[in-house]
């Protein structure tokens, strides 16, 4: 029978909902990663970290308030002293495409997806730095792309 854990998580995972991507995001998590069920705190939400990207705040700004407070939330309550922040954006996202479509064409114009999304892990790993100094902990930032290869398999390249 499960018993409730009494450590304190180690880290911040955020990712996207897209059920083609979950048994890759978990077995990176744990195998790549190092972090068990459990030891972590999982942040899914559509498109990643898109809604605290890049113009949000000014376009979509209920959008990127929702996600900003479950971040902090996540971070003040479950009390991860100093959190790995771990943020995985991934290739052929549709809430991302969904996302463009809604933003301005001159917020989006000459950008794909795939530098947006790479930009957005910045723009948040940026953003979450200074909720973390606000509550007086230390994160340390990990930025993943998740990637299709030819055989439809995915990989994970670290952006910083
Ligand atoms: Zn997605």
């Amino acid at each position: 029978m499960p018993h409730i854990r009494s450590e304190p998580p180690k880290a911040l995972v955020i990712h996207c909902i897209d059920p083609r991507f979950q048994k890759a995001f978990d077995e990176f998590i744990h195998e790549q990663l190092g972090l068990a069920e459990g030891e972590y705190i999982p942040l899914l939400v559509p498109g990643g970290i898109a809604s605290v990207g890049k113009g949000i705040s000014e376009f979509l700004p209920k959008n990127h308030k929702v996600l900003r407070e479950q971040i902090q939330l996540a971070l003040e309550v479950y009390q991860a002293e100093e959190p790995r922040v771990i943020l995985i954006n991934h290739e052929d996202c549709r809430a991302y495409l969904n996302l463009m479509k809604k933003l301005p064409s001159f917020a989006t114009r000459g950008m794909t997806m795939l530098t947006r999304q790479v930009d957005d892990l910045k723009v948040a790993s940026t953003l979450i730095e200074q909720i973390t100094e606000k509550t007086s902990r230390r994160a340390t930032f990990e930025l993943y792309m998740a990637r299709i290869g030819n055989t439809g398999n995915i990989a994970f390249d670290r952006i910083a």
